[in-house]
């Protein structure tokens, strides 16, 4: 172990220079109420990460809080009883199947600013589970509580053993990724108990949000990339030291290795800074403009992204395990050496996708582990959005060899695969035998595309408005969201999201049968003949919704109305000089939630379903290769 500065050199490092000296906004954002000083140096050689935090907790509740909570992450690499290893052998996050190394955090000391020791109140507690092997979350009673508006502080040194790469941090190689690296403090909430759930294999995080100036330390050959921006920079003989500086966040991370090469550009008014991998050369443009297309249209759309910069990583393929993830003003890509420019799912796609959960968990800091769709779904959904817009409609992931896929096309193809098998709001974890990507990003993908459709665009973009004007840097929950829908929508939506969120119900309309028949009386000698036409469309699924039908007749003549979708099944009949051509359930694919596509019409011309069926194999593929990914 190597030598380790005291905590009191550590402060008055801190205190002799103006770290926060910087500021980023004229005017807090967010409550800033978990505040953190860290002085962290990492040695390669045992990949560890030696760490002095100085966190100034805030009490922002109405209730005094008697203790507190924390994340030590880290801990579920630990050994293979940890909650996070049990529950983990399916999903991709969890591949590298060896903790060679393990991971692991230690708390050295804790002390409070007047140097009381509560190092041996720490107790490790398993709030989700049984599992008394966990140690992902401890509390720490304190000895006086933090009343309502008070602050406590708390000096706290640690070491951090990072793990071979998995569920996105660790180390291969030189290459390091330090996600979840220090402990964090979790979210207490009015209901005077704390937020603070174990790592599960299928959750994320939650934390409250607060200003980071952290000191890395790190050999002179590494370069750093961080959340933040970079405010002082020193060198000695063998190593440098860099001063990131981060305000309105809820968690830091950071990168460092000898081999990156640096690429910074100002984009949409933002200094985005590029790590590459040397060999991923060739998709240097590809990043910068799929990062364009995300400023752009996040900015647009919901509000202008709010930080100064953005680092973006893009990591040596044997670190992939690494890569599609994100953190404040840092994300991490994915792009494949020489992937070809018509599968955009590895270079625009994911760097879409973790810019758009700058505003997803960043901006709106939803609780991950327990509404996982307010993060990854909303983001979904975004991110299909700016996908179909910037490179089209059904060719935004796959335009190859005749193959094409949208990003929405694919997201649908995913629910699909899964449709009945649980529901979008429930703790990520307790999804026991899978599903949470169909439900925490396929379905909600789905189901808001569905509801923007059903609404129209402009409501939507109004709805999506006022959610982030209202909720931004603050912790919004599903309910929250259904009540701006409600405040905004021309009807209250609960039938909608009662049967999308909290129910497993399918949607699926049938035209099950069109027919004529000549009815011309025999009096009638003008010549012209009269058809009765007959249209039978069956509710299949269990979710009622208004679905529009179209009719189209042999004269041209198209009739046009809506059903409700409340009963079982709907006859339409029409007297016409004309024989029916075709009927059509959901004209406009309003209802992307609909499960089944090729029941949709009905016609007496030869169809294109055969075309229809090989689109739906090609997405099936891409889907395969996204799950694949699994970011
Ligand atoms: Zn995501």
């Amino acid at each position: 172990m190597k030598k380790q500065l005291s905590l009191l050199a550590g402060l008055l490092l801190f205190a002799g220079v103006p770290l926060g000296a910087q500021t980023i906004f004229p005017h807090p954002l967010s409550p800033r109420n978990a505040n953190y000083r860290i002085e962290a140096r990492l040695t390669p050689a045992s990949k560890t990460v030696h760490g002095e935090e100085t966190l100034t907790w805030r009490n922002i509740m109405k209730v005094s809080a008697t203790e507190l909570q924390f994340h030590l992450y880290m801990n579920a690499f630990r050994n293979e009883k940890s909650t996070f290893r049990k529950e983990g052998t399916v999903r991709i996050r969890n591949f590298n199947s060896k903790l060679k190394p393990p991971g692991g955090v230690d708390i050295l000391e804790m002390n409070l600013a007047d140097g009381a020791s509560l190092l041996d109140s720490i107790e490790y507690i398993h709030p989700d589970d049984d599992n008394a092997e966990d140690s992902t979350v401890i509390r720490v009673p304190l000895p006086e509580p933090v009343q309502p508006g008070e602050s406590v502080t708390l000096n706290i040194k640690f070491e951090t053993r990072m793990p071979r790469i998995v569920a996105r941090t660790g180390v291969r190689g030189k290459f390091f990724f330090m996600g979840q690296w220090f402990p964090k403090v979790g979210v207490w909430q009015e209901n005077g108990r704390w937020n603070c759930h174990q790592f599960h294999t299928n959750s994320e995080f939650f934390s409250d949000y607060g200003v980071y100036d952290v000191r890395l330390t790190v050999p002179k050959e590494f370069i750093v990339g961080a959340t933040g921006i970079r405010t002082d920079e020193s060198e000695t003989d063998s190593t440098k030291t860099l001063t990131y500086h981060a305000e309105d966040v809820h968690d830091f991370a950071w990168t460092a290795w000898p081999d990156f090469r640096i690429e910074e550009r100002k984009v949409e008014g933002v200094a985005v800074r590029l790590l590459y991998a040397p060999e991923n050369s060739m998709n240097v443009e590809r990043y910068f403009d799929a990062i364009g297309n995300a400023l752009k249209y996040f900015s647009q759309w919901y509000m202008p992204y709010p930080y100064p910069n953005l680092t973006i990583v893009d990591g040596p393929v044997y670190a992939q395990q690494a890569m599609g993830m994100e953190y404040p003003t840092l994300i991490t890509g994915g792009s494949i050496w020489h992937g070809p420019k018509g599968v955009k799912i590895a270079s625009e796609e994911v760097t879409v996708h973790e810019f758009g959960h700058q505003y997803f968990y960043g901006i709106l800091g939803s609780n991950e582990f327990e509404e996982a769709w307010l993060d990854e779904g909303f983001n979904s959904y975004a991110t299909s959005r700016v996908m179909n817009k910037a490179y089209g409609k059904h060719a935004s992931m796959l335009d190859m060899l005749g193959f094409k896929g949208g990003d929405l096309d694919m997201m649908r193809a995913g629910y699909l695969s899964n449709a009945k098998k649980d529901i979008v709001v429930k703790p990520a974890w307790q999804y026991k035998t899978g599903g949470y990507g169909t439900f925490s990003y396929n379905k909600p993908a789905v189901l808001l595309t569905t509801l923007e459709r059903y609404l129209g665009a402009e409501v939507m973009s109004k709805i999506m408005k006022t959610y982030f004007a209202r909720f931004k840097f603050t912790h919004p929950t599903t309910r929250d969201f259904i009540a701006v829908v409600n405040e905004i929508a021309p009807q209250n939506m609960d039938w909608y999201f009662q049967q999308a969120l909290f129910d497993s119900r399918v949607v699926d309309y049938d035209v099950r049968r069109i027919s004529f028949k000549n009815i011309t009386p025999k009096s009638d000698t003008s010549g012209v003949k009269t058809y009765k036409s007959t249209v039978q469309i069956y509710r299949n699924g269990e979710f009622i919704i208004p679905v529009d039908i179209r009719v189209i007749f042999e004269n041209q003549d198209t009739v046009r109305t809506t059903w409700d979708g409340k009963s079982r099944y709907k006859v339409l009949e029409f007297r016409k000089p004309a024989k029916i051509v075709s009927a059509e359930v959901d004209p406009e694919h309003k209802l992307v939630l609909d499960v089944n596509y090729t029941n949709n019409t009905r016609t007496f011309h030869p169809n294109k379903q055969a075309f229809l069926k090989l689109r739906v194999t090609a997405l099936q593929i891409v889907q395969s290769l996204y799950m694949f990914f699994s970011f």
